[in-house]
């Protein structure tokens, strides 16, 4: 821009992206080959509540290189979009909530702007004609020439304010999109929108005819404003997400990330009643990130030792049982609050040990406290003891108590999660615990042991029992004291649990009861009238964050043959950007896979379906560490291993459907049934998406991955699950034995209810 005498102006969008726009900024302006350049420019947004905070620091980057910048002062216009996101990740609004406070903000940043007009070329963007006319007298009163400041308007947008402005001698820079038709006239669409809104100026003048005098009054905050009322939080409130566009959480993060490395290889003794044992055997882990470091030591526990912690359980559980509900779910609250206080620490653990991505990481410590606080507020309220029937001289009362020692057995690719969903269920209905975790996990689930202790959980009533699960696993599945197994896991493991908790063994006192969530082939349905921005990035991160091994993500895409070519080349350019390295970096977006014997499988899966199918993509990794490449291929035939098989890494079948009703057979042909997702504008596709794309998760024009505690209640049917919901209504009555007692309240010639 510099060499051909350009201006070069850097728009605003979302918040999200703003700390880093004005970095770049600055970065750039400050390069000395740069410095006196003065034809740049950027925007301030007046609806954000940072927005003097910004121009300031404009103000004193304009003094610190020595030429003025240009300033497009607009209210902004994601308005919405701001509110609504803030709410869904818990974060604070960064907008005002009354359109009066933009106002008044554009009114005050425009004098700041005249105030400095040395420093500053300001750009007044507006179609209110209060705004911009107060911009006018004020520069007029300060004796600004009309030449130091110019007005922008949209092309087409107020043609009479535009012509009347012109001949009142003032630059009017008028605005347009260039480029390709269709995203220029939906950019034009949304501003249309926006200025034809119930409260724009442009509404209210040229269609409302509101008396002028109103419309040109200064704006003030309305008192008793209806405008918007933040939904209330409470009784439950998700974890907010941390928000990694702020600088200091990302030095936080980092610093957590590296305070790790001193102390690797950790020990993860077995832990009974309270006792911390060398198990039989030492597992070594190594970081996923390199394939040779180790970050645990790990004690796998014997048979004997198992046998030891059933025994303690048992002895433990009748008090545990017979405490008050409100003093469990307070043990959870507190739980929740420990692993809020260590947030850092924990998700930068599992970055280590799991290979999770920092936001992946952090999100699975947010899903760890909501479940805890969720099952806390739903103990309380669904296990209370409730009067049941209307009848007189009779009293019923239904209660709900534990059921005796569970054994919890978990996955790797939610280490502190699903443990701790899985075993706070467990522990506020009442039960004694034992917990599995995977055996590549095993350092976050002793975090979270030791927390869960500090929290107040008696060392009797919760044990921790590493180990491999085909062995310490297995015998205690088949142990006839153990009430209740909660599983979360891979197809195969659990249906052999269901089958062995099933066999009666000798001296069983009760029925096993198993919840078991197990694996997916999660579909996700592009229509002919999808927004292809939205498909495409929401394929892609459903599909590679945390290298595909959720259960939720996606691996198969059934496209509507309309847009099938359209598509196809824009998924594969953006699978071109998703950025490969390790998770402790966070530029990280598909990180190793958990081992190497998955890299090894997922390498050999890739290798047969290359035999069988068109390779579309393939993307490049490392050598060090247990990396498996995006591999993206073009499916003609629903029944193959790759479009059936679970995979769980970053391998994606694309398919062309000849229309919505194939789409939806296709997508329900697999013996699975957990999430899937569907794109489309059609209301009527979307409404029988609703209905028959039976799934346990659909998610419509979003991505099929990223359940939330309460909002999203999580589980699969089919052969993914046996259609239990964790973090949603319901759950807890798993963990317990429903009792129902009834007393006959008549006494001869009294009935207390009559009196
Ligand atoms: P996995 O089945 O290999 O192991 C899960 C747990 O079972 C581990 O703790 C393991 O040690 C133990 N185990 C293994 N063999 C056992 C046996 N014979 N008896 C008792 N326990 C045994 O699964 P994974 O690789 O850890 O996790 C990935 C799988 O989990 C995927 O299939 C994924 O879809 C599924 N998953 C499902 C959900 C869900 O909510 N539906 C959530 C996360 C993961």
């Amino acid at each position: 821009a510099k060499e051909n005498q350009v201006f070069l102006n850097l728009d605003l969008e979302q918040w999200e992206s703003h700390d880093i726009t004005y970095q770049i900024f600055e970065d750039i302006l400050l390069k000395p080959e740069f410095s006196d350049y003065s034809h740049v420019g950027i925007v301030v947004q007046a609806y954000l509540k940072h927005s003097e905070k910004d121009l300031e620091r404009l103000l004193a980057l304009a003094k610190r290189r020595g030429a003025p910048i240009g300033v497009r002062l607009v209210k902004g216009a994601y308005w919405d979009y701001e509110l609504v996101k803030a709410r869904q990740n818990g974060f604070e609004c960064p907008v005002w909530t009354q359109k009066s406070e933009s106002d008044i903000h554009f009114e005050r940043l425009s004098r700041f702007l005249l105030d400095n007009i040395d420093y500053f070329q300001p750009a007044f963007g507006s179609h209110n004609l209060r705004s911009l006319s107060q911009a006018m007298v004020y520069a007029n009163a300060k004796r600004i020439p009309k030449s130091a400041y110019e007005i922008q308007m949209l092309y087409g947008m107020a043609e009479p304010e535009r012509k009347v402005l012109r001949a009142r001698g003032h630059r009017v820079r008028v605005y347009a999109p260039i480029g390709e038709l269709l995203p220029g006239m939906s950019y034009l669409v949304r501003r249309l929108l926006e200025n034809t809104s119930n409260s724009g100026f442009l509404k209210l003048s040229h269609q409302d005819d509101v008396d002028p005098n109103q419309l040109l009054r200064e704006p003030q905050l309305e008192k008793n404003s209806t405008t918007l009322k933040m939904p209330e939080g409470a009784p439950f409130d998700n974890c907010p997400l941390l928000d990694f566009t702020k600088m200091e959480n990302r030095e936080r993060f980092q610093k957590a990330v590296d305070d790790w490395v001193p102390k690797f290889p950790a020990k993860v003794p077995v832990v009974i009643a309270g006792e911390e044992q060398s198990g039989e055997h030492v597992f070594e882990r190594m970081t996923p990130n390199d394939g040779k470091t180790a970050v645990a030591e790990v004690q796998l526990a014997s048979v004997g030792q198992a046998e030891q912690a059933v025994q303690t359980a048992v002895t433990a559980y009748p008090e545990w049982r017979e405490k008050p509900i409100k003093e469990r779910a307070d043990l959870l609250n507190k739980l929740a609050d420990i692993l809020e206080r260590d947030r850092f620490e924990l998700a930068a653990l599992m970055c280590h040990e799991s290979g999770k991505p920092w936001a992946v990481a952090d999100a699975d410590l947010g899903e760890a406290v909501d479940f805890c606080r969720y099952y806390a507020c739903q103990a309380l309220e669904e296990l209370a003891p409730r009067k049941q029937g209307n009848v007189w001289g009779e009293s019923n009362i239904l209660s709900y108590e534990g059921r005796g020692p569970a054994l919890v057995i978990a996955p790797w690719n939610f280490p502190l999660a699903i443990l701790c969903g899985m075993t706070a269920a467990a522990l506020v209905t009442g039960n004694s615990v034992i917990m599995k975790p995977a055996e590549t996990s095993s350092l976050i689930a002793k975090e979270l042991f030791d927390r869960i202790l500090e929290a107040g959980c008696p060392s009797d009533v919760c044990q921790f029992l590493p180990g491999e699960g085909s062995k310490v696993g297995a015998y205690l599945v088949e142990h006839p004291q153990i009430a209740q197994i909660v599983f979360t896991g891979s197809k195969k493991v659990g249906l052999e649990i269901v089958e062995k908790a099933a066999k009666v063994q000798k001296d069983q006192p009760q029925v096993k009861r198993v919840v078991c969530e197990m694996g997916g082939k999660n579909a996700i349905i592009i229509d002919d009238d999808a927004d292809l921005d939205e498909a495409v990035s929401g394929v892609v991160s459903s599909a590679f964050d945390f290298a595909g091994q959720k259960c939720s993500a996606a691996s198969r895409v059934l496209v509507h043959e309309n847009i099938y070519e359209r598509f196809k080349t824009r998924l594969l350019d953006a699978c071109k950007s998703v950025i490969v390295d390790v998770a402790t970096s966070p530029s990280c977006v598909l990180p190793p896979v958990i081992d190497e014997t998955a890299q090894k499988r997922l390498l050999d899966e890739i290798e047969m379906a290359r035999k069988e199918h068109q390779l579309l993509f393939q993307g490049q990794v490392p050598a060090d560490g247990f990396f498996v490449p995006v591999s993206v291929f073009e499916v003609q035939n629903e029944r193959c291993r790759l479009m059936q098989h679970e995979m769980f890494g970053p391998v994606l079948g694309v398919m062309k459907v000849k229309d919505f009703d194939e789409a939806l057979k296709i997508a329900g042909s697999t013996q699975f049934a957990l999430t899937g997702a569907v794109f489309s504008r059609s209301p009527e596709n979307l409404m029988r998406a609703r209905q028959a794309f039976r799934v346990g998760n659909l998610y419509l024009n979003q991505g099929s991955a990223g359940a939330m505690v309460n909002r999203q209640p999580f589980g699969g049917f089919g052969m993914s699950g046996i259609g239990t919901k964790a973090g949603g209504p319901g759950y807890l009555m798993h963990f317990v034995d429903p009792r129902c007692v009834t007393e006959n309240t008549q006494r001869r010639g009294f009935t207390p209810d009559l009196e």
